[in-house]
Parts: C-alpha cells; structure tokens; sequence
C-alpha cells in the first residue's frame, strides 16, 4: 500500500488544483464569471466549495469529496448554534496572520450561573445580547452566553437553560461536568446545538454518549496536560465524536505564560508536525480569573483583560469571560477585529461625496482618503465640531493619506476625477478645496490638474475647526 501524500498547505493551493475537480461548465451560477474565477476565490478563502451548486449535486459526488478534503484547514471548524448568529469555531488555515489571513473571528462568550435570580439573569443576558460597539463602521458584538451550573443540580440547571433559550437567540455554552446534570439542561434546547463543556478523563464517555445523541459539539477538557488532551481527543474520535473543542487549561496569574505556551504548541504541533489530533479549535478561558477571591474585582477585571487579549493573539478560537464592562470587553474585540481584518485587504469604506450638517452654496469642500481609520476619524472630527460641509472621499484602495501620496494612488489626477465624478462643482459657487496636511505637497499639481485653488488643511483632523476658523471663507474670494 502506498503512503499518504503529505497534505498541500493553503499556500501550495493553486487555483488549477481546485479547478480541474469542479464541473467546469462555466454556468455562472456561483455568481462568478467561470470556474476559473470561483476557483480562484475559493483558494482566496473568500469562497467555500459548496458555494458551487453543481459539485454538491450525486454524479460530482467524488470530486465534491476530494475539493472539501483538498480545502479542509488544519484547524477544523467546529459550528456551534443555529441560524444567523450560530458561530464557527476554528477554521485555521496559518498559524501567523501573516501568511495568509485568520478565518472565524474568535467568538467571546460571557458566563451566566444557575444561582442567579430571575432578575438577575435575565438583566445579565439582555446585557451579552445587546452589547454593541460601532467601530470604524463595523458593529461589533458579543457572542455566546456560556450557562454555568453552580447549584450542582439537574432541575435548577434546566430551568436556567431553558429560561435563557427563550430570551437569546445567541449560541449556547452548557457547563458541567455532570453528565446527569447536562443532560437536563441538554433536553429543554437539542434543537439549539449547543457547546458542551466538558469531556474529562472520568466522564468522556457519558458526554460524548451525550453529543452523539443531541448532534452536538463537545468540549475535551485536559487542564495543563496536553499529552492526556491528545488521548481522549484519539478516545473521543474513535467513539464517534467528530467536532471537537480543546480546552488545555487557562490559568490567568501566575501561570499565564504556561498557559499561553501551551497554546502556541498545541498550535504549532499542527501546523509544524502535522498532528491532526490536536486540530481543533482551542478553548480559553479566562474567566478562570474569577477563582481569586483574596483581590479586588478591579484587579481581577484587569487579569482576566489581559489574559483574553494574549489569548486572542495565542490562540484561542472561542473565549469564555465573566466582565461585562466596557473597559474589558471593548479592548478585546478592537483587538479580534484587527487580528481578523484581512491583511491583503486594507479597511476601506465607500468613495463619493459625503455631506455634513446643511452645507449651503458657500461651504467648504475637505478630501480624505478611503481607508477607515482615516475616514471616520475626520467624520468624528467634523460631526464633534458641527461643521456644515461637504467631504470628497477618494479611492486610495483602502490607504491612508501619507500612504496614499507616496504610493501615488492619491495623486492630482485622482483629486481632479474625484471632483468632477462627484459633481461637487455644481453644490458650491466657488472653486477652493481644502487637502489634507500630509498631501500638501500635490497642492500645485492639484491645482494645474483640476482647475481649482488648494488649501492645505491640517495634518490632523482635529486641527480641522480651528483651521476653518481661521481660513474659511479664502481670503481671495
Ligand atoms: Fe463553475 Fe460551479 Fe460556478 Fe458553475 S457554479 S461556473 S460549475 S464553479
């Protein structure tokens, strides 16, 4: 018998590798122009194979087969939930951002006790399920609610789980070791697929007879120990259980940098040796914080911070969290948002002409470059201020301002098609603009190229009331 093939990284992957197993009709039903270019975005992570309705039809049955074992990541993807909020867990194809990009934002789950009353949780969970934070145009959330049974009780847990059903349509986490207890809180919500937590050396088969059951996912619980994770994962396997969460243990301070070590080889026993026992998404928990009595909630608010964010970066596909307040959550999913942000593909928002406040024939005309932080940082600025104006926003391809003038994709050219596409010419009766600081040096060409006079704003957009104030209106008008 022949040896396996070492499987092909992501970066081995051309696009004529998933190419010749697809239909290759060219029907266009995948919304792309042929096979070639659906093969091309699949290899790009911006598809997924099954996006191709024929190839999931019977007589593509063994082609379907090897493109999914072909496009398979290291690091399976685990689904937890349903509907439109359920999560994917996992999904690595890299182990460096770097290389590729991360897929499947790391999911946070915020805990909710069965001790809690009635008030209580249901305030604690329209908190997770309403938290929201607008961050340079993205809406960014909580996850999941992670149900803790803390009464070590089967009808109190059950009453829990089935109460916060009803109000959340977020995933669920059920929490215990008991596998009686779970499977009371299990039977109000199969139809949800929620998270088990969690299999251990001493009740692995009742949780995983459990999963089988209920078709859910099952954590594998192995605290500091990979070499037992590794076991009952190769036990849980061969049982049946195929998805799979990791937990290796979460010790928050001391011991965070144990933990963040045993992360990152688990991680790169995947990616380096190839283990394949140890592909699974990697659960952190640093609500294990908590477990500090002896020390203020600030000083543990801070610790569980500051685990979860090295967690996010080492390397957690799924957090579970206690803290509700803002100082701590709101620094994790910044961070998870640009952990996750593509790094081929800049931040950018749409290009035209953006109107603030009233602005009449006389107001001022600013410029700005596409890419987000830029964008709403002046948007910001200007609302903060009040101004009544109108802002050009020009594809830079996603780049900031100073990098756009060195990489001439803000150029005078770019500027004067700019004003003429947007029709700005016909909202004002005069003929200033006003660049950005940091482009000042495009002010001549600017003018030569589109016909307008060019005021140098300032470098900062904060500068931008005061500098009206003292310029606007031009003095030559
Ligand atoms: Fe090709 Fe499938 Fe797209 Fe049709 S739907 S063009 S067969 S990739």
């Amino acid at each position: 018998m022949s040896e396996r093939e070492p499987k092909k990284t992501i970066k081995e992957i051309s696009p004529i590798d998933v190419y010749k197993l697809l239909p290759k009709t060219n029907c266009k039903e995948c919304g792309e122009a042929n096979c070639m270019a659906f093969a091309t975005r699949v290899v790009n992570g911006e598809l997924a194979v099954d996006n191709c309705p024929p190839i999931t039809k019977e007589e593509y049955q063994v082609n379907f087969t090897k493109l999914e074992d072909l496009m398979a990541p290291p690091v399976r993807t685990v689904l937890v939930g349903t509907g439109d909020r359920a999560m994917k867990l996992g999904g690595k194809y890299v182990l460096y951002r770097h290389e590729f990009t991360y897929h499947n934002p790391t999911p946070i789950a915020i805990d909710v006790s069965d001790d809690l009353s009635e008030d209580e949780r249901t305030a604690r969970v329209r908190a997770v399920s309403d938290f929201s934070y607008n961050y340079i145009g993205r809406e960014l959330r909580l996850d999941a609610v992670a149900i803790r049974s803390t009464q070590h009780e089967p009808a109190a847990f059950a009453s829990a789980v089935t109460a916060v059903a009803a109000q959340t349509e977020l995933p669920l986490i059920l929490c215990t070791y008991d596998a009686a207890i779970m499977a009371a809180g299990l039977a109000h919500i199969r139809e949800r697929r929620p998270l088990l937590y969690a299999a251990t050396k001493d009740n692995w088969e009742e949780m995983a007879e459990l999963a089988l059951r209920y078709g859910c996912p099952l954590v594998v619980s192995a605290p500091h120990d990979i070499a037992l994770l590794r076991s009952l994962v190769k036990t849980l396997v061969e049982y049946g259980v195929a998805d799979l969460v990791l937990d290796p243990g979460t010790a928050v301070e001391p011991g965070l940098s144990g933990t963040i070590h045993a992360f990152s080889q688990i991680r790169r026993a995947v990616f380096a040796d190839r283990d394949e026992l140890l592909g699974y998404p990697l659960l952190g928990t640093p609500i294990t914080a908590w477990i500090s009595p002896e020390i203020s909630h600030e000083l543990i608010q801070w610790k569980e911070a500051c685990a979860a964010s090295m967690l996010l970066s080492r390397y957690a596909d799924l957090l579970i969290l206690h803290s509700l307040e803002g100082w701590v959550l709101l620094p994790q999913l910044i961070w998870r948002f640009n952990i996750y942000t593509d790094p081929r593909k800049p931040v950018s928002v749409d290009t035209g002409v953006r109107i603030f406040g009233s602005p009449k024939k006389d107001a001022p005309v600013l410029i700005t470059t596409n890419y987000a932080l830029t964008y709403f940082t002046v948007e910001s600025d200007i609302k903060a201020a009040g101004i009544d104006c109108f802002l050009i926003v020009i594809d830079t391809g996603g780049n900031s301002v100073e990098s756009a003038v060195a990489g001439r994709y803000l150029n005078a050219e770019t500027i004067a098609a700019a004003l003429k596409d947007t029709g700005i010419a016909d909202r004002v009766n005069y003929r200033y603009l006003i660049l950005p600081g940091l482009a000042a040096r495009l002010s001549g060409e600017t003018e030569e190229a589109s016909g307008w006079h060019v005021l140098v704003g300032p470098k900062d957009s904060s500068g931008i009331p005061a500098f009206l104030k003292a310029h606007w209106p031009p003095k030559k008008w």
